[in-house]
């Protein structure tokens, strides 16, 4: 890989000092946060506890590497001509980058000082007042839906679903670009009526490009043992891939852009 082999438009500004983010990790060629190759910056903390989170080394704060968005920056460019060419850019997501939203913001704007396409994948568990800077420098959301029921959404993340279908709302009247994300799980989100609802619930909302239905899997399961957390859900078993046919078939009947 080099760093220095695509070419860079504008020149980036040096944001003001003193921002640091936390950092849990990257992904430099990430195939599944968004449109094309994705750099893809994991950030440190989250609020939800959600029992099927693939990434539970995010979640405590104060956690990760602090950097600024400057650093963090360098990192994303020294790969921009391998996301550029495949019609990627970047991809920030976590734990909840929300938590951290002046640091994104100034990351953002780096990367549209270079023409590099930024995408936020978020649970939505913030006001929208706290996203709204992070959110203006951002191109495309990537928003995980985790359940449209209250008693669902609580029993899969630990916390309520009012802040989520508020920011869906504020994200449709701010007429932002947005993909919606969710994991289909047995015996919590596979049911054909609250599918149903999760459907008619999109449909009212103008801003979503596509939606994204993901089966439930258990490749984090380790890192759960690791961290000495119960993963409640070993014993369940991700849908078939007739069953996510069947989901995704509903979706796109009621109009819907599915995959
Ligand atoms: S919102 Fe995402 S990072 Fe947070 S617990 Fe849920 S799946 Fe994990």
């Amino acid at each position: 890989m080099t760093s220095s082999s695509g070419p860079s438009t504008g020149t980036p500004e040096v944001p003001k000092p003193g921002t640091r983010g936390r950092i849990h990790s990257f992904e430099s060629f990430g195939a599944v946060d968004g449109p094309g190759i994705r750099f893809v910056v994991f950030m440190q903390g989250c609020p939800f506890r959600c029992k099927y989170c693939q990434n539970p080394d995010t979640w405590l704060t104060g956690r990760g590497l602090e950097m600024s968005p400057l650093e963090v920056f360098r990192e994303v460019r020294k790969y921009r001509a391998y996301f550029h060419s495949a019609g990627g850019g970047i991809t920030v997501t976590g734990g909840e980058p929300l938590l951290q939203p002046r640091f994104v913001k100034e990351l953002f704007e780096l990367c549209h000082g270079d023409k590099i396409h930024t995408a936020l994948d978020t649970s939505g568990c913030v006001p929208p007042a706290m996203a709204e800077e992070a959110v203006s420098q951002t191109d495309l959301v990537l928003l995980d839906l985790k359940s449209i029921d209250e008693k669902t959404h609580k029993a899969l993340t630990g916390s309520g679903l009012a802040p989520v279908m508020r920011f869906a709302k504020w994200l449709s009247d701010i007429a932002k670009p947005a993909w919606i994300r969710h994991v289909v799980v047995p015996g919590y989100t596979d049911d054909d009526a609250m599918l149903g609802a999760l459907a008619d619930f999109i449909l009212t909302l103008r801003n979503v490009e596509l939606v994204e239905l993901l089966p439930f899997h258990k490749l984090a399961e380790f890192k759960w043992r690791e961290l000495g957390y119960e993963y409640e859900l070993y014993d369940t078993e991700p849908p078939s891939p007739e069953r996510m046919r069947e989901i995704i078939d509903m979706f796109a009947a009621k109009g819907l852009k599915a995959r």
